[in-house]
């Protein structure tokens, strides 16, 4: 079944349709899935097509920065974009009309930070950095998070654009969470970054489901569901229905099948088939992964086609499209 005609069909019975989001800026090269196997280093790897993402990490990894660094200036990119209403600032708000923002990160020493449901500021990727490098917690939510932010010196944001603002409005017309056409609903960045020394780092954000429930928090800015780093081992992390991802704390499971010896492509099918284990009557909704293990080595599965991920090493900058579990 082509792409289109699958979002067409499910649109009436699952809320949790992915889309590729929309191409921006960045230099297209090639797209090719040969890449998956090569293990180099160092290396950035994302969900979606978010080439400027890839773009931005890579330019820190190829001047001797750290993954970590490499992960947070990535994703910000997409957090700052006005036009992504999936990602941080513009993003789709909840059902009454608050931008709400999930998101976290992991370093290489199993050090993470992560904020949900935080309104009102632009850049969650910074602030869950700041909660993991200036509190002892690891998660901060809502208004604590908010008022964590402004101490840190962060700005108040009207995260509402006038676009999400009228596609709101016209959603409040029927107000189903299972909107007719649901394209470009959500769509999360999840990075994952080895530097040159070889150490791994990941982040993950996002604005979460569009017309959520207010306070509605999904797998993004969970470790271990929505992201997961091991440096001995590799990182993992999540985009889709998050409610599905949490159920099977997806990404530790998927970096646990690579400490078992599974390439990070195997572990990924692996990840996805628990999922569909678990839903056997409702297989109508989309979650991809992409995972990195110690060498380099990529991988990405997701439930059905449509779902890529972007890789940049030295050897190119690639649009990878994801094998999937269902084939049409
Ligand atoms: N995983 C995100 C969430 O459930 C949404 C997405 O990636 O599409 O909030």
């Amino acid at each position: 079944m082509k792409r289109r005609k699958f979002l067409r069909n499910s649109s009436t019975v699952a809320a949790g349709i992915m889309s590729a989001p929309l191409l921006a800026s960045y230099t297209e090269h090639t797209t090719s899935k040969e890449t998956n196997s090569i293990g180099v280093i160092p290396i950035a790897i994302c969900t979606w097509d978010f080439g400027n993402a890839t773009a931005k990490a890579w330019e820190v990894l190829k001047n001797g920065g750290s993954s970590l660094d490499a992960v947070h200036q990535g994703v910000m990119v997409e957090e700052n974009d006005l036009k992504n209403s999936t990602v941080g600032n513009g993003g789709r708000p909840d059902r009454d009309g608050n931008v709400t923002l999930d998101a976290c990160i992991m370093d290489k020493d199993g050090n993470c930070g992560a904020v949900l449901a935080m309104q009102n500021i632009a850049n969650p990727i910074s602030v869950a950095r700041k909660v993991m490098e200036e509190t002892p917690h690891v998660m901060l939510a809502g208004k604590g998070a908010e008022q964590f932010a402004y101490e840190q010196g962060f700005k108040k944001t009207d995260l509402l654009t006038e676009e999400s603002k009228e596609a709101w409005i016209k959603w409040k017309e029927t107000s189903q969470y299972k909107p007719i056409i649901n394209i470009e609903n959500h769509d999360t960045i999840g990075m994952l970054a080895i530097d040159e020394k070889g150490d791994i780092s990941g982040a993950c954000t996002t604005s979460g489901m569009a017309y959520k429930m207010a306070g509605r928090v999904g797998d993004s800015p969970i470790i271990g569901s929505g992201l997961f780093v091991d440096n001995e081992v590799g990182g993992a992390t999540a985009t889709g229905v998050g409610e599905e991802v949490v159920r099977t704390v997806g990404s530790f499971l998927i970096v646990e099948l690579m400490r078992q010896g599974k390439s990070p492509q195997e572990a990924c099918e692996e990840g996805v088939k628990r999922i569909i284990a678990k839903n056997k009557d409702k297989q109508d909704f989309q979650i991809g992964f992409i995972a990195i293990n110690k060498k380099g080595e990529t991988g990405g599965y997701c439930i059905h086609p449509g779902f890529t991920y972007r890789t940049y090493t030295k050897d190119g900058h690639i649009n990878n499209p994801s094998d999937s579990y269902l084939k049409s």
